[in-house]
């Protein structure tokens, strides 16, 4: 079973002793980043284990390696050699693991590690990419049969991740961990034992006095409670949300809460995709069996179906796929949880006589503009390419224009409710409002699709004219449970509605 380790890259051994109190419950081990502590700090390596009662790794990173170590070699050699000294019989005051570079030839550390105990992990590091010979670096590491190797890689892209994938099945037989750095690389840490790593290392953001010494996303807490890491067999369903740029947390934590109250042998990973092609190799080779599609794929994703329900047909857009024996199915979930959102928010049966403002043509705005013209309501598209809005519009015989002093005037006779269903406002560029052109009466309702962040600049400006407003984490939550049942292929349990609701995961 694939253990989880805690880098711990302080200044001080005080403070690495703190960060791993805090997090002990859910560490199985520790590396010491001895390369991080002040000079002072590292006269004292040698009784770190036996203070920190679980199995620790001794690792001196080089600055070459992305470490802090600048000092030369013999040097390190010497710091190694103080913590390896003195070894007790106890073994669990001990070192448990060393982890050496491929290159390093010392003799006299490999010895005296043996002959107490202490496992060999030889390394290698790779800054800039992912290496196409993986597969023979991950053999040709290990210098001897009872070595473990260690690549650390720099995926910049999914296809680099597919390389990672592919590495790994390559390689079941060998003793490895596998790291994989930066953005793309969460989601290989939460499948590590899928991945036949030893191990998943594990940062504390904010707790790293030494920024440069994060490898890894994600902290142990988050790894066993929202990802249930310590669940994940080689049997374990994968879902994913994919996207790019990828900014979720409320779909992950909403499936994983309710697969882990449900007891269902599933888990719910973030996959960031800079391309779409790249995400259904990468789903069918690791045999992902369903995705929640988000912006900006819900469209592209449509020459990759096998089968689309009515209403991907109908909106012309995708939210979430299936994999079957035939390929991948094809379903819209967006839509309903719309029309959900947009009745309960307005206490209204239907939108018959309503005159609405939607923002955007994505596939998003696909969605709600279906669901508007089945609700009876009467639309405006507006869009930044007003030849988009047109024909959108023209679908359903609704009108259109852009986000512009025309489309401004127009808004005055479409303004009981309005609907901002672009990513303009998003994590990220928080300051970006689509309607700044539009000063809010107080009149209006206002949805805004984006649940990140809570409130948008165009959702904050409507709240300060008075306007009511409501932000998009409701529509998500009722979209999650139609593609629950999906996923899953039973209804979602009515009984978890209200338990596993917005307080319960935001
Ligand atoms: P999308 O396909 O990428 O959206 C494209 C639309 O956004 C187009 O109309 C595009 O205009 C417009 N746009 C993009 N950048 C713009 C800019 N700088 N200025 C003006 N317009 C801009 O995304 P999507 O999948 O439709 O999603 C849209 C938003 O809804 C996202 O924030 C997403 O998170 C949210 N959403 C929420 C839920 C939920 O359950 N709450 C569900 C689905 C989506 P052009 O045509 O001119 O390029």
């Amino acid at each position: 079973m694939s253990k989880i380790c805690l880098s711990l890259t302080a200044k001080t051994i005080a403070r690495d002793l703190e960060i791993l109190e805090k997090y002990r419950a859910w560490a199985d081990m520790a590396e010491l980043r001895v390369d991080c502590l002040d000079q002072d700090e590292r006269f004292y390596i040698r009784r770190f284990p036996a203070l920190a009662g679980i199995p620790v790794i001794l690792s001196i990173r080089r600055s070459v390696d992305g470490g802090e170590f600048t000092k030369g070699e013999g040097a390190r050699i010497v710091l190694f050699s103080k913590g390896l000294a003195f070894a007790e019989v106890d073994q669990r005051r001990n070192f448990g693991y060393l982890d050496l570079e491929e290159d390093v030839d010392a003799p006299g550390l490999l010895e005296v590690s043996r002959a107490f105990g202490t496992k060999i992990i030889r390394s290698f590091y790779n800054l800039k990419g992912v290496d196409d010979d993986l597969p023979v670096r991950i053999r040709s590491l290990r210098q001897s049969g009872d070595e473990i190797a260690k690549v650390v890689v720099t995926p910049r892209t999914l296809e680099d991740m597919l390389k990672v994938y592919r590495a790994a099945a390559e390689t079941t037989d060998a003793e490895k961990i596998i790291t994989c750095r930066g953005d793309f690389g969460a989601n290989a840490q939460i499948l590590a034992e899928r991945l036949g790593s030893h191990l998943s290392y594990c940062s504390i953001k904010g707790e790293n006095d030494v920024t440069s010494a994060s490898d890894v996303q994600l902290d142990p807490k988050e790894l066993v409670e929202t990802f249930r890491f310590r669940n994940i067999t080689k049997n374990t369903k994968v879902f994913a949300v994919t996207g790019f740029p990828l900014k979720v947390a409320i779909s992950p934590r909403f499936y994983n809460r309710v697969f882990s109250i449900e007891e269902i042998d599933a888990v719910y990973l973030p996959v960031p995709a800079d391309s779409f092609d790249s995400m259904i190799r990468l789903a069918d080779d690791i045999g992902i069996a369903g995705i929640s599609v988000t912006v900006p794929y819900k469209e592209a994703v449509i020459p990759y179906l096998s089968w689309e329900s009515q209403r991907v047909k109908l909106t012309g857009a995708c939210n979430t796929l299936i994999a079957a024996e035939q390929g991948w199915m094809g379903y819209n979930t967006d839509a309903r949880g719309f029309a959900g959102s947009i009745l309960s928010f307005t206490g209204l049966k239907n939108l018959k006589g309503k005159k609405i403002t939607i923002v955007g043509t994505g596939g998003a705005a696909r969605a709600v503009t279906a669901v508007v013209s089945q609700l009876m309501g009467r639309a405006l598209i507006l869009n930044r390419t007003v030849v988009k809005a047109r024909s959108l519009a023209a679908l359903y015989g609704f009108s259109w224009g852009g986000l512009d002093s025309q489309g401004f005037k127009m808004m005055k006779r479409y303004s009981d409710i309005i609907i901002q269903a672009t990513p303009v406002g998003m994590e990220g560029r928080p300051d970006e409002d689509p309607l700044d052109f539009y000063q809010f009466t107080g009149k209006e309702q206002v949805m805004d699709l984006i649940y990140q962040p809570e409130k948008t600049r165009c959702l904050r400006r409507a709240e300060e004219a008075g306007c009511k407003i409501i932000n998009g984490s409701d529509m998500l939550l009722r979209q999650a449970r139609y593609q629950y049942r999906y996923f899953i292929g039973k209804e979602f349990p009515p009984s978890l509605v209200d338990r596993v609701g917005l307080n319960e995961i935001v």
